[in-house]
Parts: C-alpha cells; structure tokens; sequence
C-alpha cells in the first residue's frame, strides 16, 4: 500500500515536470522579438524567428536613407546615407545592451522587452 503512494507521487512529479517542459517551449524567447523606431516611435515589430527567406525595410531620414536586412534569426543596418556609418559598422543586432543606433536618421533597432516601457525608452534615447 505504501509503495503504491510512493509511485503515485512519483507519477504526478514526472507528470508536472513534463508539462512545465512543453509549456516553456511553447512560449518563444522574448528576445527575438524587435523594434525598428524612428524619432522615438515605433516603425514596426519584427519577429526574427518567423521570418523567413530575406527581407529589406527601408526608412527616410534627414539624412537620406537607411536599408535594414532581416533574415531568419537575425537584423543588421544593411546600408545608410548617414555620415558616420556607425549603424552599419554595429553589424548583427545581438544583445539586448547593444542596439542598433543611427543618431543621425534617429532610428534605433533593438530586442524588445515585451514589458510595454519599450517606447519610453527609445524616446528617452533620442
Ligand atoms: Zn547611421
């Protein structure tokens, strides 16, 4: 009678374990989720691990144009008109610290926190 307790405990911790597993990975990291801003809103939202094949997203700034590449897993600043270049020498957007930033077309390419403040930051950066 005692073991049978023992398997059922058993049963129910492997049991929750499982379902903990596949419900975790059932929610996408929050992290592949990015925002393109300009002037301190927000362009557009992209999911880089639905995007499939590649995709270019173009933006007009005081300073000319900005060609961002999104392909599978991945977003960098393609090519600028800007003076400095710095966004396209920033290469892959990778961390959440680093964004993507073209000071002169004020646009900003970062991860998304998905807590809803992400406007507010962007504002306070430009
Ligand atoms: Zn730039």
């Amino acid at each position: 009678m005692k073991n049978r307790i023992w398997i059922i405990i058993f049963s129910v911790t492997v049991l929750v374990c499982t379902a903990v597993w596949i419900g975790l990975s059932f929610f996408p990291s929050p992290s592949k989720i990015v925002g393109i801003y300009q002037n301190g809103s927000l362009v557009e939202k992209v999911d880089l691990t639905a995007q499939t094949g590649e995709r270019s997203i173009e933006l007009n700034g005081d300073y000319g144009k900005n060609i961002i590449s999104v392909t599978h897993g991945r977003i960098e600043m393609k090519s600028a008109d800007c003076p400095d270049k710095l966004c396209v020498k920033h290469g892959e957007l990778k961390s959440a610290g680093s964004p993507i930033v073209c000071l002169p077309n004020r646009i900003v390419i970062k991860f998304e926190n998905q807590s809803g403040s992400a406007d507010a930051e962007a504002g306070a950066l430009l």
